[in-house]
């Protein structure tokens, strides 16, 4: 389960964040995770309980926002969400340009 160390991950840049803004504590943390991330939300959800509560984050609130994925044509731009090989006007392979990553896009503190 390599969410236990993305989670690790997470939680020092979160750490390191609250410290850098002399924070008493971390309220909320929003993470956006691609649906090709490779990352198992429930997983990740986890990880975080287990891990958390020994760090500043302890009885923060964990938002995962899912960024479904989205393709581009490298030629005319166009973008589509559906599982094509081919961009029908160019006859180009699409490229994903969403939904593998994995970012911390918020962390409220007090
Ligand atoms: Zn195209």
């Amino acid at each position: 389960m390599h969410e236990m160390s993305i989670m690790a991950s997470i939680l020092d840049i979160v750490t390191k964040t609250a410290q850098g803004e002399k924070a008493a504590k971390v309220t909320r943390i929003e993470l956006a995770i691609g649906t090709r991330a490779g990352v198992v939300t429930d997983a990740l959800t986890f990880a975080f309980e287990a891990m958390s509560p020994s760090t500043i984050a302890a009885g923060a609130e964990l938002m995962v926002i899912e960024i479904p994925l989205c393709y581009r044509c490298p030629s005319c731009g166009t973008e589509t969400t559906e599982t094509l090989d081919l961009c029908l006007e160019c006859d180009r392979f699409y490229e994903v340009v969403r939904g593998r990553e994995l970012q911390i896009t918020s962390i409220e503190i007090e």
